[in-house]
């Protein structure tokens, strides 16, 4: 029995909408009777479900009185998101199966690896993992999960019973918390009592950033595999605990769509995913279309999509024999909006939504044998596949921090990786026991190991979805192989791996290696103390110790500070970082005494946010100063700009650009502060404002046009083609210009997404990132654009009035994880007084 709350939903606008009242009855199955001491959400939150958009706080305190309450439910609270709230894990399945749950998990582990397995398969429950709206603007996910919870709880009858008992949901209420709370707020807070559709009123209209991101304005959906992130984090420990049999990601997409459901686009499968993964998806599929048939619900499959980038929900588990299912739902994008369908409600989206995850739990029950051994045999098959001395190698001799986080992201992802007892030559590289990290491909992760490590040129289909090539020894810059290995020596995680120097003595000066990558934040820590920093502009030695370009060197003594108080900042210092003494400014290749020493100023730092700016770019910015490096930046609103006094800063960072870019009240402002002395660092499609209000001449060359020949169907098509939607490429550098200091060797791989190409220099010196002749590393790119690409310039900088201007034409700090390239944004910060 459905307890009755009556809903408005639509009042009379203009006289033409008629009301709708929607209770319980609207969205939940009649054909079954539901448990009266559960409290429906209505009685929790106070509302129907769909009157208002659910707030993370409604969202978990429902929860809560639910896992309270039921025998079927336990809830779980993960970690928390940046803004402190809680990462919720319901765990849904009969009170039997509760009670030896520790059990059921590891017997599913021990299957699906298929080792030391005595059970009965038949007697193994399915595992199931939903989880709801990792876009916070896509909210009827979450919404849906409040009945969705409801029905897992209170359905009674031989169909629930039966799915409980074979089956293990993991329902995951909320993939971004921020993100929900951030859209709940602004589409509740413009909601007229007479609930007005007209796709112009401001609720349709977010403002800058809107909800779909997290905290620091990352999309969650693009971090399943690199787990850079607290939510992602939580999840994975999660998915790995579990390893699930379905995993689905519920979305929302334009409003004048209908409904999809994975299978994608079949040619844009990732090859290392199995072609039964994708027969079983469609298999499910068939019970989503049977469920949005019965309440008369268009959709669509297999034309859209894609499951080929394995960083997103819906594609992580087809690398982990799993099935990753991608639900996306046309979105009112506030209470009801019009559309091509008529008008679309929030109460309809979400009905689709909760539809879809009831048939999904179908699926998976009627399904299950074929679930389990599919799983099984894709573990069984990779490591029949896999020669068991084969190993990847990774190296970084100069830099320890970035070996540590690397390790830290494979700890995350369940990949172990060992010491190698011999050293190995592989092309001009050697890979020594004391700094690789061999990881070898025969281990249970093997396939992830494959997807994470593989480097591959050769496309089936040309158009992507999201990035093509994701390399992470290339994102981590490291020396990178695989080879044959006859032993392993011993494992290593990230605890083992030491960072800082030990032993420090009190010195005439001390040294900074700028190597290390967390060396940022020692060097505004130390400017912020007030003491003088120097860089080195040139390599030199001390008692036969070399110091590379870019070493920094502080003073032992005639500081603001006494010799014993800054040898104590240092000894902190060197918990973390590679510090050195110093015990004589006689030191060869240079003295420390020279002129080639450069004083570094402290930098204040803004970053340029708002309308005009990709908000996925000025996050990476924001969270890298901010989490990593602990440096204090502003984040200035260029709608605003004209208005404020700039000359409190040092540099100004100006992200990649949307639409027409800032208005040009902030030009002739950004303008006159470069004339004074500012240094603004521009990236991406800056280029083209940054030409247009002339504050650098950035020579841009394009492609040659080949498409005349295209069909008006084949057109579209063609322009994809063309389109860089996320590949690896080589460049050279020079490693004398300051903007190249902590890189070790003459090469390094970039992150490029777009198709910007900047003309070099004729002058050498002024090309100190150049992509190399044969720059293609990994990921697709048309020959087009290749032949254009090679040989092009990756960064100009120039002096403007008193100030300068620099530009990179690509995203040096891609999605946290692109660690190698972050050093780069850093350099042009610091060391621009150098160039
Ligand atoms: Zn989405």
């Amino acid at each position: 029995m459905i307890k009755k709350f009556l809903l408005v939903l639509l009042a009379f606008t203009g006289g033409t909408l008629p009301a709708q009242q929607i209770d319980l009855s609207y969205y939940l199955p009649q054909n079954v009777s539901y448990n009266k001491d559960i409290p429906t959400p209505a009685e929790v939150i106070g509302h129907e479900v769909g009157a208002w958009h659910i707030t993370h706080d409604r969202l978990s305190w429902y929860m809560q009185t639910l896992a309270k309450i039921s025998p079927r439910m336990t809830l779980v609270n993960r970690g928390k998101t940046y803004e402190d709230r809680p990462l919720w894990l319901l765990t849904v399945t009969s009170e039997d199966n509760h009670k030896v749950l520790d059990q059921i998990r590891t017997t599913h582990q021990s299957w699906s690896e298929d080792k030391n397995f005595n059970g009965k398969v038949q007697d193994l429950p399915l595992v199931l993992y939903q989880g709801f709206s990792i876009h916070g603007n896509e909210p009827s996910g979450s919404n849906a999960a409040l009945l969705y919870a409801y029905y897992l709880a209170a359905a009674e009858g031989p169909e629930i019973e039966k799915a409980l008992s074979e089956g293990v949901i993991l329902l995951d209420p909320s993939f971004n918390p921020d993100g929900l709370q951030r859209f709940s707020t602004w589409a509740n807070s413009h909601k007229s009592q007479n609930i007005n559709p007209d796709p112009n009123d401001r609720e349709y209209r977010e403002v800058w950033p809107g909800g779909r991101t997290n905290h620091y304005w990352f999309d969650l959906n693009r971090d399943w595999m690199p787990a850079q992130l607290p939510e992602s984090q939580a999840r994975i420990e999660t998915f790995h605990q579990w390893r699930p049999n379905v995993l689905t990601d519920h979305h929302e997409m334009g409003t004048n769509s209908t409904f999809f459901f994975q299978p994608g686009i079949p040619s844009r499968t990732h090859p290392l995913t199995p072609k039964l993964n994708q027969e079983l998806t469609k298999a499910i599929g068939g019970f989503h279309a049977k469920a949005l048939d019965s309440i008369g619900s268009l959709y669509y499959s297999e034309e859209d999509y894609d499951d080929f980038y394995y960083g997103k929900g819906s594609t992580f588990p087809d690398i982990h024999g799993g099935i990753g299912i991608l639900f996306e739902q046309a979105s009112s994008r506030g209470h009801a909006q019009e559309s091509d369908h008529g008008i679309l409600t929030f109460p309809f989206t979400i009905k689709n939504q909760f539809n879809a995850a009831l048939s999904t739990l179908k699926a998976g029950i009627s399904l299950r044998m074929e679930l389990l051994n599919y799983q099984r045999l894709f573990y069984k098959k990779l490591r029949q596949n896999i020669g068991s001395e084969q190993v990847y190698l990774v190296q970084d001799e100069n830099d320890p921090a970035k070996i540590k986080a690397f390790l830290t992201l494979l700890d995350r992802q369940k990949i172990q990786a060992f010491r190698l007892t011999e050293t190995l030559r592989l092309g001009d590289q050697t890979f020594t026991p004391k700094n690789a990290l061999a990881i070898p491909k025969d281990q249970t992760q093997s396939s992830l190991i494959e997807a994470m490590f593989e480097r591959r040129t050769k496309f089936q289909d040309s158009l992507f979805y999201d990035i093509s090539a994701w390399t992470m020894p290339y994102a981590f810059n490291f020396d990178y192989g695989s080879a044959k290995v006859k032993s392993l020596g011993s494992k290593v995680t990230a605890k083992d791996i030491e960072t800082g120097a030990k032993g420090l003595q009190q010195a005439y000066a001390y040294t900074l290696a700028w190597e290390d990558y967390y060396a940022p934040k020692a060097l505004d820590n130390l400017l912020n103390l007030g003491l003088r920093v120097k860089v080195a502009t040139r390599p030199f030695q001390s008692k036969g110790q070399n110091f590379d370009y870019g070493t920094l060197m502080i003073p032992g003594y005639n500081q603001n500070k006494s010799p014993e108080e800054i040898h104590e900042i240092m000894l902190a210092l060197a918990k973390n970082h590679q510090i050195t003494a110093i015990p004589s400014g006689a030191t060869s290749g240079m003295n420390l005494g020279s002129g080639d020493f450069k004083s570094v100023e402290k930098k204040n730092i803004g970053v340029l946010v708002g309308p005009g700016i990709n908000p996925y770019d000025a996050g990476e910015i924001w969270h890298l100063l901010d989490t990593r490096y602990d440096i204090q930046v502003t984040k200035l609103d260029v709608s605003a700009l004209g208005t404020k006094d700039l000359s409190r800063y040092t540099t100004l960072i100006m992200p990649s650009t949307w639409g027409a870019g800032p208005n040009t009240r902030a030009a002739e402002k950004l303008k006159s502060w470069v004339a004074n002395g500012g240094h603004l660092i521009g990236f991406r499609s800056a280029a083209y404002w940054l030409n247009k209000h002339e504050l650098i001449q950035l020579p841009l060359r394009s492609a040659e046009k080949t498409g005349a020949q295209a069909t008006f169907e084949q057109r579209q098509r063609y322009r994809g083609a063309q389109v860089i939607g996320g590949a690896i490429f080589e460049a050279e550098i020079d490693r004398s210009h300051p903007v190249t200091f902590g890189y070790s060797k003459d090469k390094l791989p970039l992150f490029r997404n777009t198709t910007i190409f900047l003309k070099p220099d004729e002058q050498r010196a002024n090309n100190p990132l150049k992509y190399s002749a044969n720059p293609h590393l990994s990921g697709y790119i048309s020959k087009e654009n290749l032949s254009v690409l090679a040989g092009s310039s990756a960064f100009k900088t120039k002096r403007n009035g008193s100030g300068r201007v620099s530009y990179f034409t690509d995203n040096t700090n891609f999605r946290a994880f692109w660690y190698g390239t972050n050093k780069l944004m850093m350099n042009a910060i610091f060391f621009e007084d150098q160039m």
